[in-house]
């Protein structure tokens, strides 16, 4: 999946790092990331290109030794990038699910959703107060009303629902995403996982599930989620009530019909290819 970036090892304890010069600087504006190509891997620029900006630089992780930084400008522009470096260009956060050097690209989207989250607590809800961000751990603080904001991870489900030899798969209404899916949807205040599951098939496909058991979660950062996978089995019976407006379609489909191949990118994706396999029955 995309967290799986063995033998490269991503650190995630919050420091209090300043950048050097051969740090690496992520560059966002809106979903578009400031990237070159050396060969066919992505590149982002080191502190020592970026020397020419006037920005605030806050540490985000590493992966193995080497340490990646956010740049926020001090001047937000909404419709334009306000840095840009020759040889660079901006490209859609997209392009983190197809690159090559894996760990590159977990690097980017991570650094995506964390550029969201600072972005968008820039002054304090309360008071309107400018956040500070603390030095101990990933949080920001209000210096007037003292109130603190944590990083937002939206929890969401991913459910395979098995009806004998036969798994539920789905295509979505609307969106780019055009392969076939598992039923997905976010939890909401005051249910649990294993609820989020139960109401969003029924919500979706109109099915009673039973033995809901869980699989494996994953970091999910082009929605901002933790995504959580469970397995379950169809409960009565087996007639899809479609919700139009979520999906464009959903079946029942035996290991056969199953082309898909693992991607080695998605939960849903490995998901279905453990159902192939023969690995749940
Ligand atoms: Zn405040």
């Amino acid at each position: 999946m995309i967290q799986d970036i063995y033998p490269h090892i991503y650190h995630n304890e919050y420091k209090d790092f300043q950048p050097e010069n051969t740090d690496f600087i992520l560059v966002f504006h809106r979903n578009t990331v400031m990237i070159r190509f050396k060969e066919e891997h992505l590149r982002y620029p080191t502190f020592s290109e970026m020397q020419s900006f006037s920005c605030d630089y806050q540490y985000l992780f590493s992966i193995d030794n080497y340490k990646y930084f956010l740049a926020l400008p001090k001047s937000c522009h909404l419709e334009e990038p306000s840095i840009m470096i020759d040889g660079y260009h901006y490209e859609n956060v997209r392009i983190f699910r197809s690159a090559a050097s894996r760990h590159t690209a977990f690097a980017g989207i991570t650094a995506h959703h964390l550029f969201g989250w600072y972005q968008s607590n820039r002054f304090c809800g309360r008071c309107g107060q400018k956040l500070l961000p603390d030095h101990k751990e990933r949080m920001l603080f209000c210096p007037d009303c003292r109130n603190m904001v944590y990083p937002r991870i939206s929890p969401a489900v991913i459910v395979g629902i098995i009806n004998g030899d036969q798994i539920l798969m789905s295509k979505y209404a609307g969106r780019s995403y055009t392969n076939y899916a598992l039923i997905a949807g976010f939890t909401e205040i005051g249910e649990c996982a294993e609820q989020t599951v139960a109401r969003e098939v029924m919500e979706e496909v109109g099915l009673k599930v039973k033995n809901i058991r869980y699989y494996k979660s994953q970091p999910w950062a082009f929605s901002g989620s933790l995504l959580m996978g469970f397995f379950c089995d169809l409960d009565g019976s087996d007639q899809i009530k479609l919700d139009t407006s979520e999906l464009a379609e959903a079946g029942w489909y035996s290991r056969d019909e199953i082309t898909l191949e693992d991607d080695h990118i998605s939960l849903t994706r490995e998901m279905i290819m453990h159902f192939k396999n023969g690995n749940i029955s």
